[in-house]
């Protein structure tokens, strides 16, 4: 039995930190000290898109405030169930634009790859909430098929691994794509986007850094923080690693309803980033997903915010104001008037 334990076989320490995290709905609003009242409502909206949120992202929210930015990001809400007009549940039409299951190029010099169908946390406005995952991560057996895609497409120099999120699978399996996609001569850059640096620091080991910056292409890192208040001494240290080991880091936030549509909640985001070391990089309007359409904030009020932003903050803090429209080739910057 003792032999069996090396190493490999052990789960690290951010396994047991995500094997941890509260699904339970009665769970949350006990450790928070919220009203019961809010169970059935919450249990029912559960059942479309699963609770999940692992305990150091559960630590930073303020105990017995329903309005928390943080809860109000992971608390399921009887407003999901509701049926809007013109919230979909592919609003970004990913599924049209898969050239190989798994991999998405919709934009010039850079493919996608939906690498995990898992996330660490479960997001309430996320786009991805409805995502046949299991048409699309598919990265595993249609790997082959993959590589020769980007062998055959010089024009794109960037690979990113998307999901869900990437950073739920193993570094070794990790390792093994990275050292094929380094293979290929035209690819420059590997881009991760994930937000466990932020809601398990503990992810960013030293297994990650070894295989993240242990090839020739170019690490980056974008995160997903979307307030202030998800930044702390513990995600401060993960950033302060990776950025030790040669990681260019990103953040990209969406703008979202009760959350951080206020300029304070802006600005306090961007200065928090800078003191951990990331360039704030965009700001989402939310993808009109279904389920999601309370947290929406609308295209004037999203523009009257970054105006004043834009007088506030020097330019290098200050996120583009983007959205993803179907069948563009890129995401649409939305620039203030001032
Ligand atoms: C957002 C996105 C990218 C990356 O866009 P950048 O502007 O380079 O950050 C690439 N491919 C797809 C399909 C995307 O949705
Ligand atoms: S894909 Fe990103 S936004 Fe969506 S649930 Fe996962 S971590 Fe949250």
């Amino acid at each position: 039995m003792i032999t069996r334990l090396n190493a490999r076989s052990q789960s690290a320490d951010w396994q047991r930190a995500m094997a941890r995290a509260i699904t339970d709905p009665a769970e949350l609003l006990r450790r928070l000290q919220l009203d019961p009242a809010l169970l059935p409502a919450t249990r029912q909206a559960a059942r479309n898109f699963r609770l999940r949120v692992p305990l150091a992202y559960l630590g930073r929210m303020v105990p017995g405030d329903p309005h928390d930015p943080l809860l109000r990001q992971v608390l399921p809400l009887g407003e999901e169930c509701l049926e809007v007009p013109g919230f979909d549940p592919d609003p970004v039409n990913d599924l049209a634009a898969m050239p190989v299951p798994g991999l998405l190029h919709k934009y010039h010099g850079r493919a996608l790859l939906v690498t995990s169908s898992a996330c660490a946390i479960h997001c309430r406005y996320c786009f991805r909430r409805h995502f046949p995952y299991q048409n699309a991560a598919a990265i595993r057996e249609h790997w082959p098929r993959i590589l020769m895609y980007l062998r055959s497409h010089p024009e794109i120099r960037e690979v990113i691994f998307s999901g869900g999120d990437p950073l739920t699978l193993t570094d070794d399996r990790l390792a093994a794509l990275a050292v094929d996609l380094a293979g290929i001569p035209h690819l420059r850059t590997l881009r991760l986007h994930s937000r466990l640096p932020i809601v398990v620091p503990e992810r960013v080991d030293q297994a990650l850094l070894d295989w993240f910056t242990g090839t020739r292409l170019h690490p980056v890192m974008v995160i997903h923080t979307n307030h202030a208040q998800e930044l702390d001494g513990t995600t401060r240290a993960a950033m302060e690693r990776l950025h030790l080991a040669g990681v260019r880091l990103f953040n990209q936030a969406v703008l979202l309803r009760g959350v951080n549509d206020t300029v304070q909640a802006l600005t306090d985001l961007s200065h928090a980033l800078f003191d951990s070391g990331v360039q704030p990089y965009y700001l989402h309007l939310l993808d009109p997903v279904k389920g999601a359409a309370h947290f929406a904030v609308d295209q004037e009020t999203a523009l009257a915010l970054m105006a004043t932003l834009t007088r506030q903050l020097p330019g290098y803090l200050l996120p583009r104001l983007v959205r993803d429209i179907p069948g563009q080739d890129g995401k649409i910057t939305l620039v203030p008037t001032l």
